[in-house]
């Protein structure tokens, strides 16, 4: 229903059809007729508008005054934008801005962070948060988002992690398909969306030690097979944008890389859309030693297939050598029309001319949408995987409930429920756990509240804040919570890692509580109460050994999260998310992934550390619900697959519990032999299902034989190769459920 209404909004909306091919490059032609080199340059060079920052505004507002920019980042209001779009429109040929933003989970309302949106392993979530997010961009005159973050994340102490949707191709590419039709809908320049732009291009998220920003060493067939299948998803389905990233890939800086941006994803892939560097990413080809200089540098950016230079703050452009580099022809002037087309093209596209300003009013309309709350909220509900629940502790027994301590930093906080990201919301608005629980249980229930601990709080309000080492505390306050504690029923202890250590240059090398949490936790566990442990983070913590009776994740749930939370601690909502990654022992086992590689001992007693097995605490694709479920029955439609056929494969899942619940069932894959290692198993399909206590349904899943094709180091091309087939069908990578089948198709010739 609530997507129903959302469609039905955006149709009353409507103001603006596809426009075909033709009449796009009609209207482009003869703007492209009139201008000069200078402002060829200017179209497709991008300013930050970065307000914090003394000055910085004023120098983009002159860069765009002067036609030197087409395009501004980090604008968020509707009245700075028209501003902004106005002196655009008062320069000689009047082109407006593309106006860009980084919409990554939610704009003004929160959705969950996207590897939240990830582990509900249902894609029809995340492409409704991200619609909601388009809408409220679009209503303020955002008609770009960088976003989704399509990078496959297999080492968390990585930051950036967060905004993936963990460390499965499979996963991360119907989360990139759906995250792109979520944002754009049903085409570029459909109203109340905006364009998507898959980033970074590519294998970003494999920078060395889990360090942003470092060097990235990839084998061909792990980018292959792994990195690039998510974007390669993102274009098929139709994204606007690709933006390159920052990191060398094994030598060659990406935005630099003629073979990534031209061969790869033009000539192969046959993108249609533009190429947008990261910020300062043409200049920094110079920082990477890989040119002698700007002009340099704006020239193998330009001719690696970079469209737009997005420039850094504080000056860093290298486009506007282009019309010096043309007139000495150094670059082709129909490379440089070719960018400036295709920018051109987008906006036409948008709709940009037609309606360069937006209505202030309207937009604070779309802003307050309460329908926009709700897709919030039952988002957040469905991305929470629950790891423990010993003795069903949950959902909480309301009858005999009468008192519940809420205990720890990250319980009442507003701006770390919200999560890395965003800058647009409203603290006031976010329900915090507490605040959640407080709505939730009424004035029956005696809710008692302390933080515990402290946290490290925002250092300025930079859009990059000074990671501050943890506030030292003297540990008082821990004593009043386990106080609290004794006095309740329950204990619900929110911990977990304040926002500003997951994001962008925010890594870390250990995946302990940071602070004073570990001893919070320990003292309240003595207290021999039952205790819910709810762990706010986007990655995997290490709780010691420690169990608590209860355990949860809920990731950054954003704007709703604490009415979320309460919705299932409550037993309103039974939970169905599942991890988007593998959850290592320790941080020492890192990276640890399940679709490994079929190695000389893979997991026989031989293989393991000298301290502990190579297994995960917690295996990819893990989560329980308050039901059980039990999946039987696997049925294949054919002994044999040859190429260009489909396999159809069904079982029946059974909830064998007590309650209406949701489960995901899980098909994975092993080629038992190849023409190169293949992965001990690796997730094909998968499917969420609600089913009432005690009904079955039988789940079916197709596979097309082109699906088993893979990037083959041996004879270093793609291959779709006869062999033996296992299948797993269960509820995590653990699966156990087996059948086989073998694929007859091309007999591959090692050297
Ligand atoms: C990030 C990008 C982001 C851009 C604009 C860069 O530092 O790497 O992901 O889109 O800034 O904010």
């Amino acid at each position: 229903p609530l997507l129903f209404s959302l469609t039905a909004l955006a149709a009353a909306a409507q103001c603006h059809a596809q426009l075909s091919d033709d009449a796009v490059r009609a209207r482009v032609d003869a703007l492209m007729a009139r201008m000069t080199l200078e402002e060829k340059a200017g179209q497709i060079t991008q300013h930050f508008v970065f307000q914090d920052v003394p000055n910085e505004e004023a120098r983009a507002a002159k860069e765009v005054a002067a036609a030197r920019g087409g395009s501004v980042l980090l604008l968020k209001t509707a009245a700075d934008i028209n501003r902004f779009q106005k002196m655009a429109l008062q320069t000689r040929l009047g082109i407006p801005l593309l106006v860009g933003f980084d919409v990554i989970h939610g704009f003004h309302t929160v959705m969950p962070v996207p590897l939240a949106l990830a582990a509900s392993w249902d894609p029809s979530v995340a492409q409704e948060a991200q619609a909601v997010a388009a809408r409220e961009a679009r209503a303020v005159g955002i008609h770009w988002t960088f976003a989704p973050n399509v990078d496959i994340g297999r080492d968390a102490r990585w930051g950036r992690t967060v905004e993936g949707a963990g460390e499965d191709p499979t996963l991360g590419s119907a989360m990139a398909v759906a995250q792109v039709k979520g944002f754009q809908g049903a085409f570029i320049g459909a109203p109340g969306h905006v364009i998507a732009g898959p980033k970074h291009f590519a294998g970003y998220g494999a920078s060395l030690g889990g360090r942003d920003y470092d060097e990235v060493d990839l084998s061909d067939s792990q980018l292959w097979n792994v990195y690039l299948k998510p974007f390669k998803a993102a274009v098929d389905a139709g994204a606007g944008n690709i933006m390159s990233a920052y990191m060398g890939l094994n030598g060659v800086p990406a935005s630099g890389n003629h073979w990534l941006l031209t061969e790869v994803l033009r000539k192969s892939w046959g993108f249609k859309g533009f190429v947008v560097t990261d910020a300062g990413a043409a200049f920094d080809l110079t920082t990477h030693g890989y040119t002698r200089d700007r002009a340099e540098a704006g020239k193998q950016a330009l001719m690696a297939g970079v469209d737009m230079e997005m420039t850094k703050p504080f000056d860093s452009q290298v486009f506007g050598h282009l019309p010096d580099l043309v007139a000495k022809g150094e670059v082709p002037v129909a490379r440089l029309d070719e960018a400036v087309r295709r920018v051109l093209e987008a906006k036409v596209r948008m709709g940009v001319f037609e309606k360069p300003l937006v209505d202030e009013a309207e937009a604070a309309k779309v802003l307050a949408d309460p329908a926009h709350r709700d897709v919030a909220r039952r988002a957040a509900e469905r991305s929470f995987v629950l790891l423990r629940n010993d003795k069903q502790l949950l959902p909480l027994k309301g009858s005999s409930l009468k008192s519940v301590a809420v205990i720890g930093p990250l319980a009442d906080a507003a701006r770390d429920t919200a999560g890395p990201w965003i800058f647009a919301q409203n603290d006031a608005e976010t329900v915090t756990v507490l605040a959640g629980l407080k709505a939730k249980l009424g004035a029956k229930v005696k809710l008692s509240y302390s933080p515990g601990v402290s946290m490290p709080k925002r250092a300025n309000k930079s859009i990059f804040p000074e990671p501050l080492p943890v506030t030292v505390d003297d540990g008082k306050e821990i004593a009043r919570a386990v106080q609290l504690a004794k006095q309740s029923d329950v204990a619900v202890l929110v911990l977990g890692e304040a926002q500003i250590m997951s994001g962008e240059n925010a890594s870390r090398s250990s995946f302990d509580l940071p602070g004073r949490q570990q001893e919070l936790l320990a003292a309240v566990m003595a207290t021999g109460k039952p205790v819910v442990a709810l762990l706010m983070s986007a990655r995997p913590l290490d709780l010691k050994g420690v169990q608590p009776q209860a355990l949860m994740q809920i990731w950054y749930p954003g704007t709703q999260g604490g009415a979320a939370v309460a919705n299932v601690l409550t037993g309103e909502v039974s939970p169905g998310g599942k991890l988007p990654f593998t959850w290592p022992r320790n941080i020492g086992q890192v990276p640890l992934n399940y679709a490994q590689l079929q190695s000389h001992f893979t997991h026989a007693i031989t293989e393991r550390y000298w301290n502990e097995p190579n297994t995960p605490l917690y295996p990819f694709g893990f989560g329980l619900s308050y039901s059980s479920f039990a999946i039987e029955n696997l049925a294949l439609s054919q002994p044999v697959l040859k190429a260009g056929e489909t396999l159809k494969l069904s079982a029946t899942l059974r909830n064998t519990g007590a309650r209406k619940a949701d489960e995901v069932v899980q098909l994975y894959v092993r080629q038992k032999a190849g023409s190169a290692a293949r992965p001990v198993r690796e997730l094909k399909a998968f499917s969420r299902v609600t089913l009432d206590a005690g009904a079955s349904q039988t789940v079916q899943f197709e596979l097309p034989a082109s699906e088993l094709q893979y990037w083959s180091a041996a004879v270093r091309r793609f291959v779709l190769e006869t062999g033996d087939f296992d299948v797993f069908i269960g509820n995590d990578a653990t699966a156990k459920l087996q059948g086989k089948f073998q694929l007859q198709a091309d007999a591959i010739a090692r050297p």
